[in-house]
């Protein structure tokens, strides 16, 4: 056959755009030989790896929806709340105060995933991953539904029109719902549901975010595809940092499936059987090179050329190949889950370092958090940045300066706070003290804190202490260096007259 500009490939589905088979000079597996994209319509596989996906991804996509409306101690199970700076996790507020503890997150994270890939791989990409579950489980089947699949009766190349149409609404319906959702992590259902209800004029930045958001989505899921996996996810690039020769991976066995052979030309498929006792008797691998893996690969690769940057890990081509390995008589497994020692004929051995330090690591880093999130106060008081004038001289000639506080009520109940001076030179004016600050609040509490000029060093500075107390028992000093004027007379600073 001539491969010509609008052909479809029979085994992938995907269009040709040149003289030649692109499949036998590619380099790329998304890439065709004159550098077009080369689109991917892979098959769908079943098998009992399908079964369990499928289980996996609709039990993520339904927790990814509910989610942001679940609710602990009354705050979001998980918000990464932007608007007022906070992340609630499981009934705790981190803030950015908390840098520390959100650095022992983050690290711990990192190492549950450097843990998973040493053993499993990337089963986080081909099981887990919004993109592959989103992909796979709710765009492809749209696809699918309106479009066929190769293979099948209704084939890709025959669908137009409203089918076209059709599927890019229901494309755009599933953005639109996973972009909410999306939001909702990051600004809470409440606020997302307040502007939803209301006109974009009265929340156009919202707007904004909602509509590219949508628009992002769309691109991604319709367009970027298996793209994001191979061009943009950093996880697929450091893998090969992260995985060993014991790492479960998908693998071809290619003792068992080498040398491999095309079935006899002109045979239909019912004569596969055929083609097998030929082959025994030829002394051919269990191979017999019908693609059926490549055409299923959601990335387009073919793992007979072994452990490649681009296999995710889905495990189509496990099931596409143990169904022909059924129909040719032959054991199942010839693409299974393996690793690389085990292939190579190595004693598998899950007794290596990486398999014990990872652990440790993360066990230390909990540990570590737990301490300071059990010794974490029930308050955090901080002192502000000056601002205005640096003191005011009063009608009585005593000194002033403007002192900010800033409070954050981490309890979960309501709590007065007073503030009191620890100096008995000293008098602060405030107007309400004790202040009542709510459950997970955080209040800015403004006030004088007044002195007599003789207090003030050659250089005009006297420090002092104020101690925020909390009915809850909380109690924490706050170190204050009060300015006044130079060499005790308020004519060398830089205050301000004030009558009090
Ligand atoms: S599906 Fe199995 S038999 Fe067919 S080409 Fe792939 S490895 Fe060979
Ligand atoms: S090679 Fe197999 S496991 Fe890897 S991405 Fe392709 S179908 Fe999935």
């Amino acid at each position: 056959m001539t491969w010509s500009e609008g052909c479809v490939c029979a085994r992938t589905g995907c269009k040709m755009s040149t003289e030649t088979d692109p499949h036998q000079v590619r380099v790329l597996a998304t890439l065709n030989a004159d550098g077009t994209r080369r689109w991917l319509r892979p098959r769908l596989s079943p098998g009992v790896f399908l079964v369990w996906r499928r289980v996996v991804a609709y039990f993520l996509i339904v927790l990814f929806a509910v989610l942001p409306f679940w609710k602990m101690g009354g705050k979001p199970v998980f918000l990464i709340n932007i608007p007022d700076r906070e992340l609630n996790l499981f009934g705790n507020t981190f803030r950015p105060t908390d840098t520390i503890l959100m650095a022992l997150l983050m690290m711990i994270l990192f190492f549950v995933i450097f843990l998973v890939t040493a053993l499993f791989g990337r089963v986080w990409c081909g099981w887990a991953c919004p993109q592959t579950v989103y992909m796979e489980f709710l765009y492809r089947p749209i696809e699918r539904l309106l479009e066929g699949t190769p293979g099948k009766k209704r084939s890709i190349a025959k669908a137009r029109g409203a089918r076209k149409v059709a599927k890019y609404i229901l494309y755009l319906l599933a953005s639109m719902f996973l972009a909410h959702t999306f939001l909702a992590y990051f600004v809470g259902v409440e606020r997302l549901y307040e502007w939803v209800r209301q006109s974009p004029v009265e929340h156009p930045m919202s707007f904004i975010v909602v509509v590219s958001t949508t628009v992002l989505m769309l691109v991604d899921f319709g367009y970027f595809r298996e793209q994001t996996c191979l061009v943009m996810c950093p996880y697929g690039r450091i893998q090969a940092a992260m995985l060993d020769r014991h790492s479960l991976v998908v693998m071809y066995d290619e003792g068992r499936g080498e040398p491999r052979g095309r079935k006899r030309r002109g045979s239909k498929k019912a004569d596969i059987s055929l083609d097998v006792v030929q082959r025994e008797a030829g002394g051919a691998g269990d191979c017999v090179d019908c693609q059926m893996c490549v055409t299923t690969c959601p990335t387009g690769i073919d793992i007979r050329e072994g452990l490649q940057m681009e296999c995710i890990g889905c495990a189509q081509c496990i099931d596409a190949c143990d169904v022909v390995m059924e129909k040719v008589g032959r054991a199942k497994g010839l693409i299974r889950y393996s690793s690389q020692a085990i292939m190579g004929g190595e004693v598998e051995s899950i007794l290596r370092a990486r398999v014990f330090v990872y652990p440790f690591i993360v066990l230390v880093l909990v540990g570590m958090l737990t301490v300071m999130m059990v010794g974490r106060e029930s308050a955090e008081a901080q002192l502000l940045p000056r601002q205005g004038s640096p003191f005011y001289t009063l009608g009585t000639g005593e000194i002033s300066n403007q002192v900010r506080v800033r409070i954050l009520n981490r309890g979960q109940d309501a709590t007065a706070y007073t503030i009191g001076v620890d100096d008995g030179s000293a008098r602060i004016v405030i107007d309400k003290n004790p202040r009542t600050i709510g459950a997970n609040e955080m209040e800015i509490v403004g006030f004088q804190v007044i002195v007599a000029p003789e207090v003030f060093s050659a250089r005009g500075k006297y420090e002092l202490a104020f101690t925020v107390t909390g009915d809850d028992e909380f109690s924490h000093k706050l170190y204050f260096k009060m300015q006044g004027p130079v060499g005790g007379t308020s004519g060398g600073g830089r205050g301000m007259e004030e009558s009090e």
